[in-house]
């Protein structure tokens, strides 16, 4: 379809940004990598008058450590988690969740704030933001604060964004040297939105769970992040029986629409299917 016009600003700082979102007001949208946001105008499921490209703004990039976190910018794109070093060796599921975001091109261009502000739960990275327990910097015209993720998703596409108020950067702490990580997609084709998929973050310790943390993707109206499965493994050998509870903790707090990606009570047990499989890679992944 043809989209409706917008006019385009583009700041080069943050306070130009946040000054034009907060008097443009409500017909004025962010826009960032566009890859979820120009298919919305091209539906008229969206129809900005005024389109605020972040893509000008230096402050908005990179990857940086500081202290026991990494803060990552807000415009940094998928393609360039992938890519990065840093992420890699610190925080590895970052790049395995990555490479299953769509394909190449819509990577190239999709930004990591794009993804974790949109509140699609499809999007795959706020799950795994929440089980990494990583906070996100928001500035707007009252000033910045910071939202942890476990408390940012209201539901699907509405978020504790204040309007005007825009993701800055992520700040993420790196999860315990040796620690295991594993995120599981079921997706119907590659470059597909998740049926049902799973992060974990653990740590083992004499043969036994020493921490743990899960996300669940697109089996609800927002991520989830599974505490009380986390809190039935945590301290056991990850032995099948307490791995069966835990998943059927996971996947009680799961309500998903039925759709084209299947019914409701499939998806909620390929959640469990996930779940399962992410805590077996995870443990084989953990230095004790
Ligand atoms: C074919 C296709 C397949 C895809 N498959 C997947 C998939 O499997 N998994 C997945 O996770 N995603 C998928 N995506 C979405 C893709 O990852 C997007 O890049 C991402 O969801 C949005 O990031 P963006 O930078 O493109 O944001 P935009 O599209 O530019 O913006 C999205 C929304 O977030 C807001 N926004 C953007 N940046 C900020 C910010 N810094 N602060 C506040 N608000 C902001 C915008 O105003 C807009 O409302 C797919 C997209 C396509 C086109």
């Amino acid at each position: 379809m043809i989209p409706g016009s917008s006019a385009y600003h583009r700041p080069t700082s943050v306070k130009e940004a946040v000054g034009m979102l907060g008097s443009l007001g409500d017909d004025a949208r962010a826009l960032a990598g566009g890859h979820s946001l120009i298919p919305m105008i091209k539906l008229r499921l969206a129809s900005p008058a005024h389109l605020v490209d972040l893509g000008g703004v230096a402050d908005l990039k990179g990857i940086r450590e500081d202290g026991g976190a990494i803060v990552i910018g807000a415009t940094t794109t998928q393609h360039e988690l992938i890519g990065s070093d840093l992420l890699t060796k610190k925080i590895p599921i970052l790049r395995e969740t990555s490479l299953l975001i769509a394909d190449p091109q819509v990577r190239y261009l999709g930004t990591i704030g794009g993804n974790v502000a949109n509140g699609d739960p499809g999007n795959d990275l706020p799950a795994v933001m929440m089980c990494l327990g990583a906070i996100y910097h928001v500035v707007g015209k009252s000033g910045e604060r910071r939202i942890a993720a476990r408390e940012f998703y209201q539901g699907a596409y509405f978020t504790a964004l204040e309007p005007g108020e825009i993701v800055t950067a992520i700040r993420i702490p790196v999860p315990a040297a040796g620690h295991g990580y594993a995120y599981e997609k079921l997706k119907r084709k590659i470059g597909d939105y998740a049926t049902a998929a799973a992060a974990v973050v653990l740590t083992m310790s004499g043969g036994k769970v020493a921490s743990c943390s899960i996300g669940l993707t697109n089996v609800a109206e927002t991520p989830l992040w599974a505490e009380g499965a986390a809190k039935i493994l945590t301290g056991s050998t990850l032995d099948a029986a307490t791995v069966k509870k835990a998943v059927a903790a996971a996947e009680s707090i799961t309500s998903p629409a039925s759709d084209g990606r299947g019914p409701a009570a499939y998806r909620t047990k390929m959640a469990g299917v996930m779940l399962a499989r992410a805590l077996a890679r995870a443990q084989q992944r953990a230095r004790a």
